[in-house]
């Protein structure tokens, strides 16, 4: 078994959601647009609870990323245009 590293602190948005890729809770919540900064904002930012995704909007973005592997994913489950290929899920034994 490989066991996930756990450099990474876990977050309470992780605790719910865990990376479906790596299994990781340390999972940030992606906040869109331009926030205001404050200290509150910048221990979300150290303490991996919150990633900015930027000031662009489009549908179907993720909301949340896993600090450990980098992927972007939604909170209720849905695809999104961010999520790499799934050409690896095939598990054929022949
Ligand atoms: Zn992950």
């Amino acid at each position: 078994m490989s066991k996930v590293a756990d450099r990474e602190p876990v977050t309470k948005t992780g605790r719910e959601h865990p990376c479906p890729r790596c299994g990781s809770r340390a999972v940030a919540s992606i906040m869109y647009g331009m926030p205001m900064f404050s200290e509150d904002l910048q221990k979300s930012l150290d303490t991996g609870e919150l990633a900015l995704g930027g000031c662009v909007v489009w549908d179907d973005q993720p909301d949340l990323r896993c600090n450990t592997c980098d992927h972007s994913y939604r909170m209720d489950g849905l695809r999104t245009d961010a999520v790499e290929g799934d050409s690896d899920m095939d598990q054929v034994d022949a």
